[in-house]
């Protein structure tokens, strides 16, 4: 209680915004940012992160969330930026860490994001904004949530007024003055937020490498025409699931060629059925077909829309290309797109997965020898500095991109004459408070790495429907466990989180008898920690099995391992 009464004096005066990256800053993924003023906190995001190649065993990350626990009553509320699972995809496991407060986000980000929590048991608490509608007030912050365009429909940037200036959120987008859905940037909320004056413009900075603008997602639909045209096999796209203009593009040529429409994979079929019920897909009647009456047509009448384009293990996709897929097989006159890029630490899966396609003798395009089938949601050098034109911002903070990335977006802001020295490249976890006219660093923050299960990734259907019946009879249990990356050992007793179960009396009972069971299998396995999943694996095992022994129940156990 002292402590946190010596942290709110330290990092909140009133005259000054404090902002503080918990992941997202020297990584692309992971995003979550916190905005503190007079005692109050704003959260942005709370995305989850991809391991990269030296993680050896990690399926996800989650942000850092230890700085939120020590200020849980400070917390104003949460605005989310869009759909995208580096940016949503954390919140079912950090919401029941925390006390309720208000989110708010855009109606797809919203949508998808209560479907999300749905599917872990939770209640869906997000709030949709209209892009119509003024400002939202959250404590003593304003949020205008203004739209952009990306990847996903109803991306948005998010203007944050503050007393002590305004902050222009500039999270992923490009400028795409003409995308597929007609759905334009609004330039106009850019340009009157710079005229109430922007202190500092976080920037998504991931593009910063790439010289000229990138390209419109127009040019598109003529490339697939051209293709499907061409095309005497099943013609099959993979794509992000969530990158909905680029399904309805593919829909479109394939209506003109009159081929049925058949979607393969969970998490394909998932955003599909929200996006149709919310009016973001047309897909003409009779023409979309289930997997199971693919037999009824020749291959030459098929489009697949197929999850899995990052090569992830057991997606639907991977499945295809080993030949293990029950209802999709691939013949030699069959056409498969990769209408995606590699999400940087997926190079070894993505390359591996063109190979076993190529090796069934089928075509495959994909982006290093195609630039037909894809265009990147992210701005390039001349997105990035029409942002920074438009805003006019003081101040300049890349966000959302590797190291090198945000040294080139200081680069390409000096050469439009910003001062080096107003420009902050700065790790996760570091203090930048920010008064009227200036800015300096304060303290910084230990940001850890967090390890979770990917429970809600591609094509695990059978493993999530048997999960949610468990949800639904049992609750959920998160166990989260300090583990030492050098000696493997517990480094501190277990904390348990207990959700809609009949568990939840007896948290104190579990965690501690629980806590010498996990102590003593983890001591008989000293040194350094080569393989976080089987670490994680083993500590899910032995709280499943103690709480069924000595409770007689299953609750969903998502163990959570922090490495210290
Ligand atoms: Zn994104």
């Amino acid at each position: 209680m002292i402590e946190e009464k010596k942290l709110i004096a330290a990092t909140t005066p009133k005259d000054s915004v404090t902002f503080i990256s918990l992941g997202g800053l020297e990584e692309v993924t992971r995003n979550m940012y916190i905005y503190e003023y007079n005692q109050e906190i704003l959260i942005v995001d709370c995305g989850l992160g991809f391991p990269d190649e030296t993680m050896l065993g990690v399926d996800l990350l989650l942000p850092d969330i230890t700085y939120l626990l020590n200020t849980k009553k400070r917390i104003a509320g949460m605005v989310l930026t869009h759909g995208h699972e580096d940016h949503i995809g954390g919140l079912p496991f950090i919401i029941p860490q925390l006390p309720p407060f208000p989110i708010y986000a855009s109606p797809l980000t919203a949508a998808l994001t209560n479907e999300k929590l749905l599917e872990f048991g939770l209640k869906p608490i997000v709030q949709t904004i209209n892009f119509d509608r003024a400002a939202v007030h959250i404590g003593s912050f304003k949020a205008t949530f203004l739209r952009v365009t990306h990847s996903v429909p109803d991306s948005a940037n998010i203007i944050i007024h503050t007393p002590v200036g305004n902050f222009y959120h500039g999270s992923d987008f490009k400028f795409d003055f003409t995308p597929y859905d007609g759905q334009r940037t609004e330039f106009s909320k850019i340009t009157k937020a710079a005229e109430e004056g922007v202190l500092c413009l976080m920037s998504d900075s991931l593009g910063s490498e790439r010289l000229g603008f990138s390209r419109s997602e127009q040019g598109l639909t003529a490339n697939f025409e051209r293709e499907m045209r061409l095309s005497r096999g099943k013609f099959i796209v993979a794509t992000y699931s969530s990158n909905i203009a680029r399904l309805n593009q593919t829909i479109q040529a394939a209506a003109k060629f009159n081929r049925k429409v058949c979607f393969v994979g969970r998490s394909i079929i998932k955003v599909k059925t929200i996006a149709e019920r919310m009016g973001y897909m047309h897909i003409p009647k009779g023409m979309e077909i289930p997997l199971t009456h693919m037999h009824k047509y020749k291959d030459h009448e098929l489009l697949l829309l197929v999850a899995g384009s990052q090569g992830q293990e057991n997606s639907a996709l991977t499945r295809i290309a080993d030949g293990v897929h029950k209802e999709v097989k691939l013949g030699h006159r069959d056409l498969v797109i990769l209408s995606s890029d590699i999400i940087p630490g997926n190079e070894v899966a993505v390359n591996s997965l063109i190979d076993a396609l190529s090796k069934k003798g089928v075509r495959v395009l994909y982006s290093a020898i195609s630039h037909d089938f894809h265009v990147s949601g992210h701005g390039s050098t001349g997105d990035l500095q029409l942002l920074i034109s438009l805003t006019q911002p003081k101040f300049l903070l890349p966000i959302s991109a590797t190291y090198r990335q945000m040294v080139a977006y200081r680069e390409i802001a000096q050469k439009m004459n910003y001062d080096r020295r107003d420009i902050f490249i700065v790790e996760n976890g570091q203090e930048v408070i920010f008064s009227k006219n200036s800015v300096k660093l304060g303290g910084k923050h230990d940001v850890k790495n967090i390890y979770v299960d990917e429970v809600s990734g591609e094509e695990v259907e059978n493993y999530l429907i048997r999960d949610r019946e468990k949800l639904a009879r049992e609750g959920i249990v998160i166990v989260l466990t300090e583990i030492s990356a050098s000696s493997g050992q517990l480094a501190g007793k277990p904390e348990l989180i207990i959700r809609g179960s009949t568990l939840q009396g007896m948290r104190e009972d579990i965690s501690s008898s629980l806590g010498g069971k996990i102590e003593k299998e983890l001591n008989a396995r000293t040194g350094k920690v080569s393989n976080w999943s089987h670490t994680r694996r083993l500590i899910g095992d032995i709280t499943e099995l103690h709480i069924l022994k000595k409770f007689h129940s299953r609750p969903l156990v998502l163990p959570v391992v922090i490495e210290v």
